[in-house]
């Protein structure tokens, strides 16, 4: 298929500096939860991205030097020779396919506290960011830098800029965003210096612009030389020269680098979840740079729809369209609109799993796209699967996020399909979860994979059938994948966080019950030690028709959330809904009209009025099927059946992105070669590791 006219403006080649973008289509740094120990895993992983059709790849943050250590937070570094053949793993990954590779440097002054390094942050005055998030909380605050660090600071940005040249980059960035080194000079907060570093904007900013020249003397000429700026606080703080100091910041550095990317200031508004925030958020805070600058401006927004990306361009909001997300849930989303394929793409839903792989300091993972991260580890592409191993036909009972994903796989590889699910409309948990506040756009893992499977011949879907042991066994497949999910349980824990029994009584509920339509009677305690997302929404959408009190163990609402950037907009949307909070409390009891609450470390106990409790706590695998079959394995050989294998939640309950990396694990691994049980292990480049990619001429160290 051919792509449509009114799409070619994202092909347009757009001239960077001295480098040029062959289109439009721009991965931002992200992180990837890949340090420089896993060199070969993060090469894959961008080179996929460019085998995508993404015209820039770029790194996630690197570091320019050790008094930036975000240990324990998977960041790179690019100190020394080794890290430079690290990265030059990524750039020919990245060139293989035509892209540009971009490298964000990064100094994160008071943001850091060295845990590893040992050596003091830096920061403009001695003041360091503040932490809500216990993952970047630390003891170790910062030195005011005097004109030695400034110095050095310079120093180290320009030997970064000229190893990364050696690695192979062609864009080379200057960060001054998000709470790091650079922007806490642009803010008067963070930087009350009384030299010409400090004060006025154009003080304030001079840091900023000398990282750019001192970058631009080390690599400019060959490499294109990149700011990345957070502009939300500023363009809120006034400003006598301009109408924002956001806007004054533009100006004083409008055509310096050779490129603008624009961002937000914190995570959650900067990668904003979608449960809060619409597509293109972004653009009310950085529409206005492009009017000041005659450089090209990239900014992000989680766009997928091609319409969306062409309206941006049309409208002088961006010249490249940023993605982080986007590329991560599709790496291929710039080939599928370039063949006509639109429709295909796999559309990011928003969730931040991806985000919270970060924080947990682990790969990237994705609820959309079970490959990312696994395209070295585990030979994962995005679009290309082995043939079926064998003419097997695979019947899998249960039709939710997992066996929707084992289909789809399985399909594609070759092999007849069924799917049966007992519900009238397949997709499992999701189908009631999706119809809470903020969760419609979480219907696209259903909406996307129900696409796909249309278009497959071999796969036929079964909607409503109910499927007994009996049944599988007459049905006459060989291969049986058993994905029945899971089910809330009404279990309690101790303060000691012990399993202390379940809470049977008949005004005793979970989210299956509220899913299944059951009258949940106000007033309504929800008691949520689960801290991810569906105590909140529930207590939200319960707070529409009755009185609600959240009770938890932890100290917030959704606990959990913090790692999705969630967690700020859950508070606030349960402060909308009217609805009660009571933190580190446990549930001890439930009695007439009542619900008994003690406090986790006191021990105090109180009362809550309460006619129905909503216990949204552990869930519990729903194998009783599997377990069925199993039993009966005397009669597989006459049935024809070869295996039966349990995924998703029925194997082992967790989020959505665990169930449908589990059914891709699954159908990836059928019929292939023994042995990938473990999979491929990567290690740090050491001067005698063998490279994945030829390094060429790009990323060997010049003697
Ligand atoms: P997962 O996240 O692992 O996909 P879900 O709980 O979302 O799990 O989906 C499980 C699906 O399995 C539900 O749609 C449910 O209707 C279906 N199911 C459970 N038991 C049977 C059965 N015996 N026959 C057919 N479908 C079943
Ligand atoms: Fe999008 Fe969620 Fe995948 Fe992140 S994890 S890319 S937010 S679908």
């Amino acid at each position: 298929m051919a792509r449509l006219p009114r799409f070619d403006v994202l092909f347009e080649p757009i001239k960077i500096g001295p480098v040029t973008a062959p289109n439009r289509f721009y991965c931002v740094p992200h992180a990837s939860g890949m340090t420089n120990t896993m060199p070969r895993m993060r090469a894959a992983l961008r080179g996929m991205k460019a085998e995508g059709g993404w015209g820039v790849v770029c790194s996630g943050y690197v570091s320019v030097h050790p008094t930036a250590d975000d240990s324990p937070l998977p960041y790179a570094t690019l100190w020394d020779d080794n890290d430079i053949r690290s990265h030059a793993l990524m750039t020919d990954a990245v060139h293989e396919h035509g892209a540009l590779a971009g490298i964000e440097l990064w100094h994160g002054g008071g943001s850091v506290s060295n845990k590893t390094s040992r050596l003091p942050p830096l920061s403009p005055s001695g003041i360091s960011w503040m932490a809500t998030h216990v993952g970047f909380m630390g003891n170790q605050r910062s030195k005011a830098m005097d004109k030695t660090d400034i110095r050095n600071l310079l120093r180290w940005q320009a030997e970064a800029a000229r190893k990364a040249k050696r690695a192979g980059f062609d864009i080379v960035y200057v960060y001054a965003g998000m709470g790091y080194l650079p922007y806490e000079f642009l803010l008067p907060e963070w930087n009350m210096r009384s030299d010409e570093y400090g004060g006025s904007l154009r003080n304030r900013a001079r840091i900023v612009r000398e990282l750019l020249e001192t970058t631009r003397d080390a690599v400019g000429g060959t490499c294109a030389v990149a700011l990345r700026i957070s502009l939300e606080e500023l363009r809120a703080r006034p400003s006598e020269r301009a109408a924002s100091e956001a806007h004054e910041a533009v100006e004083l550095l409008a055509n310096v680098p050779d490129l603008w990317d624009v961002k937000m200031d914190s995570s959650p508004t900067d990668c904003a979840p979608s449960r809060f925030t619409p597509e293109g958020s972004h653009e009310p805070v950085i529409e206005f740079v492009k009017r000041l600058t005659g450089k090209p401006v990239v900014g992000v927004g989680r766009f997928t729809s091609p319409d969306t990306m062409v309206s941006q361009i049309k409208r002088g909001v961006l010249d490249l369209i940023g993605a982080a997300r986007p590329s991560i849930a599709d790496p291929f989303l710039p080939r599928k609109i370039n063949e006509g394929r639109e429709q295909d793409i796999r559309e990011c839903i928003g969730c931040n799993i991806c985000i919270s792989s970060w924080h947990d300091g682990v790969p990237v993972r994705c609820t959309q796209n079970p490959t990312i991260g696994e395209e070295w580890r585990r030979d994962w592409h995005p679009e290309r699967f082995a043939a079926a191993g064998a003419e097997s036909a695979v019947l899998i009972v249960g039709g939710g996020p997992a066996g929707l994903e084992c289909a789809l796989t399985l399909g594609r590889r070759g092999y007849q399909v069924s799917l049966a699910d007992a519900g009238e409309r397949f997709g499992g948990r999701l189908r009631f979860e999706i119809t809470l506040p903020g969760l419609a756009t979480w219907g696209r893992v259903l909406d996307w994979r129900l696409g796909q499977l249309q278009r497959l011949d071999n796969v036929t879907l079964y909607a409503g059938n109910k499927l007994s042991a009996d049944e599988v066994l007459g049905l006459e497949h060989q291969r049986i994948v058993i994905a029945t999910g899971a089910r809330w349980t009404r279990r309690l824990y101790s303060t000691l966080e012990l399993p202390a029994g379940t809470l049977e009584a008949p005004n005793v509920f979970t989210p299956d019950d509220v899913a299944a339509g059951t009258h949940i009677e106000g007033p309504i305690v929800v008691f949520d030690y689960d801290n991810y997302y569906l105590g909140g929404a529930l207590a939200e959408f319960l707070a529409r028709t009755a009185r609600v009190t959240y009770v938890t163990p932890a100290g917030h609402a959704s606990a959990w959330t913090i790692m999705t950037n969630e967690q700020p907009q859950v508070h606030r949307a349960l402060a909308n809904a009217g609805v009660e909070l009571k933190t580190l409390s446990l549930v001890a009891g439930i009695k007439d009209d009542a619900v008994r609450v003690t406090d986790l470390f006191t021990g105090a106990e109180q009362t809550l009025p309460c006619k129905s409790l909503v216990i949204v706590g552990a869930r519990s695998a729903e194998n009783e099927l599997y377990r069925l079959l199993l039993a009966r394995q005397a009669d597989w050989a006459a049935a024809g059946i070869t295996s039966v294998d349990c995924i998703g939640d029925a194997l082992a309950p967790g989020a959505i992105a665990h169930a449908v990396h589990s059914a891709h694990r699954y159908a990836r691994e059928l019929d292939q070669p023994a042995g990938r049980e473990i999979y491929r292990r990567d290690s740090p480049i050491l001067e005698s590791a063998p490279l994945l990619y030829d390094p060429g001429s790009h990323g060997v160290p010049a003697p």
